[in-house]
């Protein structure tokens, strides 16, 4: 067994340029970056982790717990995220810090796999599944008139390529919105999967009209109708339109998932893994949400770090239920532009007709490509 203390933990900021900036209903995108956190141990074995969130918010809160990392044995997962959550505990049960510490729990569990000679899915107990259908995340708003032709021929694109389930984004206004959803729906044809996302634009009442006037169009879920923190709004959506209600990419940790696994605010639970608490908290989040018989279907939105640790997950998450004919978690894949992800790993992880396998080299089953850290440095 290797020495796996740690010797160093290292935030890198990369950051690129779009050709064309887009939004969601919160923001413009002009530029999209990343965050990823290189953790070495004392005999050379490179961990890497990943956080959503700012990248120039995120990487300061990684170098000021680093000095509580560096010396600690890197096998030691839980007992590090124990002493780095509790030591900011009464400070960032939330957010940034939460974000920091999953990309440094992600690290651990890459230099784990590689000093066991295991990928992590085997480190969590599995493999359950190899391989997991996508879905393509996309569809954004870009700053031109047209929206339902770039859309449609975006959609089209997609299902070239194989994917059978796509995610819109909406919050664009609540007539605009349902005008738009008809009409895609119109495009895409009545076998294509169709999933809604607003990022909480509405307040309960939108959201329930927005879910009523659309119950007709097939639509697997509503993602995020109301802002993370209205959970009785959630509630009332949930009761009021009859489209399963999805969320928690904007949750953080156990306690937050406790809150809406307890009280049943949504159907369907998002974790993301780079924000959530990292592996060894989005584990114990599906675990309670089996517990509950609730599903579970991890939000992605990151580089190759961030699709590599999911996929690990989604190797090990249950069914819900289980049977002979269940309905297994699914894989957002962000198809949207993102130069950084593009070139950050030596052999990209792509779908293939729709489906994504699941890495099986050691760790991750990744390697970044350091010309990428250096080409996109801020
Ligand atoms: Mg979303």
């Amino acid at each position: 067994m290797p020495n796996t203390n740690i010797r160093s933990v290292t935030p890198h900021v990369l950051m690129a340029d779009l050709a064309e900036p887009f939004a969601y209903s919160q923001a413009w995108y002009r530029r999209r970056g990343a965050m990823l956190v290189e953790v070495t141990t004392e005999d050379g074995i490179t961990g890497w982790g990943e956080a959503f969130g700012p990248p120039e918010l995120t990487a300061p809160v990684v170098a000021w717990l680093a000095p509580l990392v560096i010396g600690q044995d890197a096998m030691a997962r839980e007992a590090i995220w124990q002493a780095l959550y509790n030591r900011l505990r009464d400070h960032g049960q939330r957010g940034l810090v939460v974000e920091a510490i999953s990309a440094i729990d992600i690290a651990l569990w890459d230099i784990a796999g590689h000093a066991l000679g295991l990928p992590v899915h085997r480190l969590l107990g599995g493999p359950l599944r190899m391989e997991v259908e996508a879905y393509a995340t996309g569809f954004y708003r870009r700053d031109r008139d047209d929206h339902l032709a770039y859309l449609t021929e975006e959609a089209a694109q997609r299902r070239a390529e194989g994917f059978r389930i796509l995610k819109l984004k909406t919050g664009w206004g609540l007539q605009e919105d349902i005008a738009l959803t008809k009409a895609f729906r119109a495009a895409i044809g009545p076998d294509c999967g169709l999933l809604v996302d607003c990022n909480h634009a509405y307040d309960a009442p939108a959201a329930i009209a927005y879910g009523r006037a659309v119950a007709d169009l097939d639509i697997g879920w509503f993602e995020e109708p109301v802002p993370p923190e209205d959970i009785a709004g959630y509630l009332e959506v949930k009761a009021r339109q009859p489209i399963p209600v999805a969320g928690g990419e904007a949750v953080f940790a156990r306690w937050g998932f406790a809150e809406m696994i307890a009280r049943r605010s949504v159907d369907i639970l998002q974790p993301d893994v780079a924000a959530c608490g990292g592996i060894s908290e989005l584990k114990k989040i599906a675990d309670m949400a089996s517990a509950f018989g609730m599903r579970v279907n991890p939000h992605v939105w990151g580089t190759g770090v961030t699709l590599a640790a999911s996929l690990h997950l989604l190797a090990v998450l249950p069914d819900n239920p289980p049977g002979l004919f269940p309905r297994p978690p699914l894989l957002e894949l962000d198809r949207s532009p993102h130069p950084v992800r593009d070139s950050l790993l030596e052999v990209p992880i792509e779908a293939k007709a729709g489906r994504v396998r699941v890495p099986d080299g050691p760790g991750l089953g990744i390697r970044v490509d350091r010309a990428a850290l250096t080409r996109f440095a801020a």
